[in-house]
């Protein structure tokens, strides 16, 4: 069964086709990033226009990469959230003329979903049952997996997502939008001996995660170290060092404790965050100890991506699951209202 698979969440258009006998035939990507850069944010009525410009171009592209014609698909997903409102429209709306056009079902997939799976992309991915740490721009989560749509929700962040905090401390160090890939780059010069940030929520029993703390640490510090006006570029590296091991710690803490809590061996990691190196390397020493594995995806399959968004929309529609006429794009919607899909557990 061939899906094309759109995602247009947020600030990056997706687009790819996906074989449930074949695998991964195409994908392309368009990040937004140097439309929104000047805002140091996302600016959602500009994302929106700007996925009606990209996204037919970027279907024509993979279909064309992939020698597929509008006859050899079988169905269409398409992000239906959370997410942007009017981001997720142009997709679903995109989605839905298609899907008619060319007489075959179509699917909007949840968004979250879409990043947990992308793990199963790769040659080496995990089985279910397993715990998913899902580090997002939006979303710090712990769940657990039995099958697909059998989620279970741990804990989460009370307050900052990591990928909004990392994106936050790299205001604060005058570095660009997104800021998480940006810390990692400068954390590499850092000192980590120099400075100590608080590893929020670890003493506390629990699988819930607390960022705005270190949030305030992190601007308390660039405060200290300001000498007439400037912060000198050592004295950032150090607190992008201190900043970014604090995360990492956080997260490698809770992970450990949700797997023991559940009594499984296996970790999934997903969304932007998980593109970190360094916390890919302390998961995996960590987790080592305990005879214990950790998958996630390729780099680029940890931030947006439209393969991840095709391969769930597969598994759903190749069940059977369609779009009815009163589905609606959700800019909230909790993973836990997912349907499940039998067999694939
Ligand atoms: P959500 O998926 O929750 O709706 P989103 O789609 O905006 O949010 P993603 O695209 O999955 O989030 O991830 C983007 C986030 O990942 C940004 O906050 C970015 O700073 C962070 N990020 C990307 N690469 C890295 C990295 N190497 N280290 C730390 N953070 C990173
Ligand atoms: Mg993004
Ligand atoms: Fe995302």
């Amino acid at each position: 069964m061939l899906i094309l698979g759109l995602e247009t969440s947020c600030d990056e258009t997706g687009v790819a086709l996906y074989d449930t006998d074949r695998g991964l035939l195409a994908h392309a990507l368009f990040s937004q990033i140097d439309i929104h850069v000047e805002y140091g944010g996302v600016v959602p009525e500009l994302a929106s226009r700007d996925h009606v410009r990209k996204t037919l171009p970027l279907i024509e592209e993979v279909m064309t990469e992939a020698g597929v014609s509008p006859a050899d698909i079988d169905g269409i997903a398409y992000t239906a959230g959370p997410g942007l409102v009017g981001a997720l429209m142009v997709g679903a709306t995109l989605a839905r003329s298609l899907a008619w056009g060319w007489g075959v079902p179509v699917l909007g997939v949840h968004h979250m979903e879409g990043h947990l799976l992308a793990p199963m992309l790769e040659e080496e991915h995990p089985e279910f049952p397993f715990v998913a740490l899902l580090v997002s721009g939006g979303h710090t989560q712990l769940v657990r997996v039995d099958g697909i749509g059998q989620y279970k929700l741990l804990g989460e962040s009370l307050d900052d997502a990591a990928g909004e905090a990392f994106d936050k401390a790299a205001k604060m160090l005058g570095l660009p939008y997104p800021g998480g890939p940006h810390i990692a780059r400068l954390a590499e010069k850092g000192n980590p001996e120099r400075f100590h940030f608080p590893r929020p929520m670890v003493n506390r029993p629990g699988l819930d995660f607390s960022f705005s703390g270190l949030k305030t640490y992190t601007l308390n510090t660039v405060e200290d170290c300001r000498v007439d006006g400037e912060v000198s570029q050592q004295d950032k590296a150090d607190i992008a060092r201190a900043f970014e091991d604090a995360v990492v710690g956080t997260l490698v803490i809770k992970c450990r404790r949700a797997l023991q809590q559940e009594g499984l061996k296996t970790l999934v990691m997903a969304g932007g965050v998980s593109a970190n190196s360094n916390l890919r390397a302390e998961l995996k020493m960590a987790l080592a100890k305990e005879q214990a594995q950790v998958f996630y995806p390729a780099p680029v399959f940890c931030t947006d991506n439209g393969a991840m968004i095709a391969y769930a929309g597969a598994q759903r529609l190749k069940a059977g699951q369609v779009d009815t006429e009163d589905t609606r794009v959700r800019p909230r919607w909790p993973m836990e209202e997912l349907p499940p899909v039998a067999g694939a557990a």
